[in-house]
């Protein structure tokens, strides 16, 4: 196994660099947040550097690099500013895999070239009111019409989806059907009549803003529908660890990003005439911190590895996520020890890590059903 950067993989990197000093400079990352500003507008120069279409295959425009490179593209990013890291994601495993994975050959010849080129953006409109981690529980439905499918329903959370072209929506459509079965993918242009849409408001990843939807018998065309009607679910699952594995990444990037700061922090403050770094519980804290980061890294570019290469990854896509999105946790908390004052003050970045990560740990999935599914794969 081989863990070196390759030359053309560290020329990626170095064009992440130079993209993050024009576009995510500190004071721009934290102007964005300050002023709740979600990254959009640089989706196309993120398609430029290739960072979109990067691990798609070549016959669907893609590079065809692969997902190793894109774990160390996303992690990146990432340390720059996770929200850039963040709306790849989303454009990507969200909207990308599901379309080639699951898409017809219309489907994808009319989206994957806008999605690789950042003129398009799919939010993943799953969770409902009474359907959050029981997501089998959804209650939105979408029934045959003339004109193709009637969806009522609202759902709620909705990342990105003020500034998303399309709403992919799981509906149910085989009524009495209970669970995960009976559902179906319904790709819902968020321009439509019947469609409701309010903010929420909330305590962090202020770049990507979260939204309550409501379709009022909104109307679609037949062709809207993703997969096979009424294995939505099924097509979901599918691209699941394409996302698992672009977060574990971004996530690994934020957290080194957390030690990265309070490692030069830690130096550079002085109390009882030294560096706070001489101290050895400072020391033990820091080791512990880069520890746990590495271990998250692994665990990253283990699953990106397995995807590359084909293989079935489903414990490991779980076990990447659970650690990564912990591991922030655990380095942003004792981040926040380590700077103090200095970190508690409102235009600190730690705070925001801190802050953002605390979503991580139940956001896509939450982590007590990653653990469910980790048992579940070792045969308990
Ligand atoms: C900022 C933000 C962005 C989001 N973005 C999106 C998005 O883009 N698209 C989307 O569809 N959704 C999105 N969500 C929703 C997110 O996926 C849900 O919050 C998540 O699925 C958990 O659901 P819940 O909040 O309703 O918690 P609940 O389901 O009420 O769970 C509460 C707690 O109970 C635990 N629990 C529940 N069932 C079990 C069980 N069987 N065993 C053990 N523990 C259990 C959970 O793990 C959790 O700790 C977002 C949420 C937030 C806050």
């Amino acid at each position: 196994m081989d863990f070196a950067i390759a030359p053309d993989q560290q020329a990626i990197l170095d064009g992440i660099d130079s993209f993050a000093r024009r576009h995510l400079a500190p004071a721009e990352v934290r102007r964005r947040d300050r002023d709740r500003v979600p990254p959009y507008d640089l989706l196309p120069a993120l398609a430029e550097l290739g960072v979109l279409g990067l691990a798609a295959p070549v016959e669907h425009g893609g590079l065809g690099l692969g997902w190793t490179t894109l774990a160390l593209v996303q992690e990146r990013l990432a340390g720059h500013a996770y929200f850039a890291a963040s709306i790849c994601n989303r454009v990507v495993a969200f909207g990308l895999m599901t379309i080639l994975k699951n898409g017809t050959t219309a489907q994808r010849a009319d989206l994957a070239p806008r999605l690789i080129a950042g003129r398009c953006l799919i939010a993943l409109a799953l969770s409902e009111p009474e359907a959050g981690t029981d997501a089998g529980a959804i209650r939105t439905r979408a029934e045959r019409v003339t004109e193709g499918w009637r969806i009522t329903g609202r759902k709620t959370w909705i990342s990105d989806a003020g500034g998303a072209d399309y709403l992919l929506t799981p509906c149910r459509t085989a009524p009495g059907s209970m669970g995960t079965s009976g559902i179906s993918l319904l790709l819902v242009p968020r321009v439509s009549t019947g469609i409701a849409m309010t903010e929420l408001a909330k305590i962090g990843n202020n770049c990507m803003p979260s939204w309550d939807i409501g379709y009022d018998g909104v109307i679609v065309a037949a062709d809207a529908l993703i997969g096979r009607e009424n294995e939505g679910f099924k097509a979901l699952m599918s691209t699941l660890h394409y996302a698992r594995a672009s977060m574990a990444a971004s996530v690994t990037g934020a957290a080194q990003a957390a030690v990265d700061i309070a490692l030069a922090h830690v130096k550079e403050r002085r109390q009882f005439g030294q560096p706070i770094g001489s101290f050895q519980a400072v020391r033990h804290m820091l080791a512990d911190m880069q520890t746990r980061v590495d271990q998250s890294r692994l665990m990253a570019w283990r699953l990106a590895w397995l995807i590359e290469t084909g293989r079935s990854c489903r414990r490991e896509a779980a076990q990447a996520k659970l650690v990564a999105t912990e591991t922030l946790q655990f380095v942003t908390d004792r981040g926040m020890q380590l700077l103090a004052s200095a970190g508690y003050a409102a235009d600190s970045d730690m705070q925001r890590l801190w802050r953002d990560g605390r979503l991580y740990s139940f956001g896509e999935g939450t982590n007590e059903i990653q653990r469910d599914l980790i048992a579940r794969e070792l045969g308990l």
